[in-house]
């Protein structure tokens, strides 16, 4: 086994504490997402046994190869832009879809997640900054799109995820996740779900510190816990 993924993981886990401490938060309300994209098997495997159990994915076709070799209680989260065609590999088992960002996907989730009798949690992604390279829905839509999912029985709208800009200080990126915060308490997520916490998915391997200040419940962390990703491979 790798060492260094102990010690990463321990590391994460720490900075969590911290940035919890200093904003007064519990670290319990915060799930560690571990984003293994391009990542192999035995890292996972390597973490699973350290209790990780919720791994983000970003392409369909990986997710659905790691999947076979993986134990069954892995909480396998979409994280990646997903195509409508592809919803259907990963309807019957995927713990939850963070990139809603449009109607026409949120109605092929509704439609696949029917066929396998069950409900999937869905967050809709907002592009909160307006980049051009981003996915997910402007601020502005993402009140109308919530009111068509909130009317499918099989898709359940649990909160909103974005992507901040990579930036040098990560204090920069305050200001987007402030924005997601408040668009979800104007948009009454958390009264409508009385029992359940509206689940804020912000905050990466550069900028998660700052994303727990400013209220995230979910961060996404690839690169610090399993090291910089070769693409070339
Ligand atoms: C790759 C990815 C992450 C993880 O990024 P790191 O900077 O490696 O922590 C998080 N969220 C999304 C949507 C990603 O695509």
């Amino acid at each position: 086994m790798k060492d260094y993924l102990k010690e990463n993981l321990r590391e994460v886990k720490e900075r969590i504490e911290e940035h919890c401490k200093l904003s007064g938060r519990n670290p319990d309300e915060v799930l560690l997402l571990a984003v293994s994209k391009t990542k192999p098997e035995e890292d996972i495997m390597a973490l699973y046994e350290m209790g990780v159990r919720d791994f983000g994915e970003n392409y369909v076709q990986e997710l659905e190869k790691k999947r076979e070799h993986l134990p069954d209680d892995i909480r396998w989260h979409m994280i990646g832009h997903l195509q409508k065609n592809k919803v259907k590999y990963i309807a019957g088992y995927v713990s939850m879809i963070h990139s809603v960002d449009s109607l026409l996907l949120a109605q092929v989730i509704e439609k696949e997640a029917a066929k396998h009798d069950r409900v999937i949690p869905v967050l809709i992604e907002v592009n909160v900054g307006e980049e051009d390279t981003k996915f997910g829905v402007s601020m502005e839509d993402a009140p109308k799109l919530a009111a068509e999912i909130k009317k499918m029985p099989h898709v359940e709208l649990r909160g909103l995820m974005t992507s901040a800009p990579y930036v040098k200080d990560p204090e920069e990126d305050r200001p987007v996740f402030r924005k997601l915060r408040q668009l979800s308490v104007d948009m009454n997520l958390e009264n409508d779900n009385n029992e359940k916490v509206v689940v804020l998915s912000m905050g990466m391997s550069n900028d998660y510190g700052i994303a727990i200040e400013e209220g995230s419940n979910c961060v996404r962390i690839g690169t610090d816990l399993f090291g910089a990703r070769d693409y070339t491979k």
